[in-house]
């Protein structure tokens, strides 16, 4: 009853949970003719975070940054089944996964369990809010396509109350006031998206609203974007404060209430500061299934930053039937989109040579029983390559450089050259910024539809319609 998976008994089962960088990456390059291969993501597309804060205040439409999964396995030379579900536990005793249907629409069967032979955890991360109240009632994150979506109707919610009539000076202050909290990447790429959104457009939808907007970044520590080099974190200070955005460092947010958060000054005072609106850029924590997959290795899975992985990726405890990257990892590597995407190649490299070896071994399983000649001739042969298939290379991950968009079509690039750092920022590094995320995007399909919206927004502005 029902599509089977896609099964050929003679070969492995490789199931991979999650449809972001890592497992994408790992399915663009991976040679599906060696295994059965299942997919399970929630999602049943990939989604191009980078540029996830154009989508918020609509420099792109959130279909340009979406790739079907189906767009990627339909391509493969064997048939990959997708599914999309969560998976809510693994059993590495068993080798089995159960996953359900968490989306809006379900049919008799919701959940279900398979086996494994190979499983490949990228399930990414989750938004940290250290259980600060008020975080998930009241604010907007940034890590999902929902999470633009929801942000952008909220602005535009709030810029539409304040112009109601009769609204107080005060009232409107407070509706306009966008605080972003987390002074990280996101954080920053989001409010100088925002700024731009103020600049380039509200001036003209709003006039007598812009100059009420206020932008706010909190940061909890002394500087924004630690991972950059201090000219750049000058010149990110420098261009927000030209943008008059608000940069609070050492300033830590408690609450997020309904209209207003409550923050901790440098002094350790409390204020509350009236707010519309307040994006949750804080970073990340592990989910739910990655803590119940490591409390099943509680002698070797203690790292609470994530899933301790040896250097070819194999979760530890597991017996090497477990591999896990990105986000979800505890590595030396930061958690980035880069890292993630490397790993998933290397993968593709391992898994590769695993279905050879595999392979070899079946083969040699048969020849045991023959007393033929060229038996032993041959199996003499397959021992040898099996010695030098055992060995796996380890990962490597070679940094290409971090980039991050700072509005005022500026952006900052830290790049490894020539053994030393290379820090760029302005317009220059800006279009530098467009033309390598538009090359890094998987498929020609979202070039053309990014650029396309890029051109569009160029000479019609963005849309203020607050229809979502
Ligand atoms: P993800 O890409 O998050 O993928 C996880 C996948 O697992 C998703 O498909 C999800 O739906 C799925 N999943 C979730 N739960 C389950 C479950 N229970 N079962 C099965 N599947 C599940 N990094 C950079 O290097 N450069 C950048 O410019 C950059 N910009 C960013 C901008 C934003 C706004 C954000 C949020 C992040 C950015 N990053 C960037 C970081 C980058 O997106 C992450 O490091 C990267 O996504 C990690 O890849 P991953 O495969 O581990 O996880
Ligand atoms: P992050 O962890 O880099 O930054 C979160 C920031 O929030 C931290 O600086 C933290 O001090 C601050 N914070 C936490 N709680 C706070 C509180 N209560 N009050 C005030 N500040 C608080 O998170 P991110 O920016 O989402 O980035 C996550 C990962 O994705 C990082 O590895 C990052 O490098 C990567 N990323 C990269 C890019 C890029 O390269 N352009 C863009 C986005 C994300």
């Amino acid at each position: 009853p029902g599509p089977q998976l896609p099964h050929d008994p003679t070969k492995k089962t490789l199931v991979i949970l999650g449809s972001g960088w890592g497992a994408t990456s790992l399915l663009n390059s991976l040679d599906t003719i060696d295994y059965n291969v299942i997919v399970i993501s929630p999602k049943n597309y990939f989604l191009f975070t980078p540029l996830l804060p154009s989508v918020a205040v609509g420099t792109l439409s959130p279909r340009s940054i979406l790739q079907p999964t189906r767009y990627v396995t339909r391509h493969k030379k064997r048939q990959v089944t997708v599914i999309e579900a969560s998976a809510t536990d693994v059993d590495p005793i068993t080798k089995t996964v159960t996953f359900a249907d968490t989306s809006e629409i379900q049919g008799l069967v919701s959940t279900t369990t398979i086996p494994y032979d190979y499983l490949i955890f990228a399930v990414g991360a989750e938004v940290q809010t250290f259980n600060i109240p008020g975080v998930r009632e009241h604010a907007c994150f940034m890590k999902e396509l929902e999470d633009a979506e929801k942000m952008q109707r909220r602005f535009l919610d709030c810029l539409e109350s304040a112009a109601f009539p009769g609204q107080t000076v005060d009232e409107i202050k407070r509706l306009l006031h966008m605080v972003v909290v987390g002074g990280g990447p996101t954080g920053i790429e989001l409010s100088g998206e925002l700024h731009d959104f103020l600049e380039q457009d509200l001036r003209s939808w709003y006039p007598e609203l812009a100059e009420h907007v206020r932008i706010s970044l909190v940061e909890a520590l002394p500087s924004v974007l630690p991972s950059f080099s201090k000219q750049l974190i000058d010149y990110t200070e420098s261009t927000f404060k030209e943008a008059k955005i608000d940069i609070l460092t050492k300033t830590m947010v408690k609450e997020v209430r309904d209209k207003s958060v409550v923050l901790q000054l440098p002094d350790k005072s409390i204020a509350e500061v009236p707010c519309g609106l307040v994006v949750w850029a804080a970073g990340n924590t592990l989910r739910k299934v990655t803590r119940d997959l490591m409390a099943k290795f509680p002698d070797v899975q203690t790292n609470r930053r994530g899933i301790a992985v040896d250097e070819c990726l194999r979760m530890l405890g597991s017996n090497g039937t477990i591999f896990a990257l990105g986000d979800c990892t505890a590595t030396s590597y930061a958690p980035t989109a880069q890292v993630a995407s490397q790993q998933g190649a290397y993968l593709a490299r391992v898994l590769a040579q695993i279905a050879k070896k595999d392979e070899l071994e079946l083969r040699l399983k048969e020849l045991q029983v023959s007393t033929e000649p060229e038996a032993k001739e041959e199996r003499e042969h397959i021992e040898k390559r099996l010695v030098k298939l055992e060995k796996l290379r380890p990962f490597k991950y070679s940094h290409q450089g971090s980039l991050a968009y700072i509005g005022s079509e500026r952006a900052i690039a830290d790049l490894p050259f020539f053994n030393g750092n290379l820090a760029m920022g302005g317009v220059a590094t800006f279009l530098f910024w467009r033309s390598a995320y538009l090359s890094t995007l998987f498929s020609m399909r979202n070039r053309i539809l990014v650029a396309t919206d890029w051109l569009y927004v160029k000479l019609f502005g963005r849309d203020v319609s607050h229809y979502i």
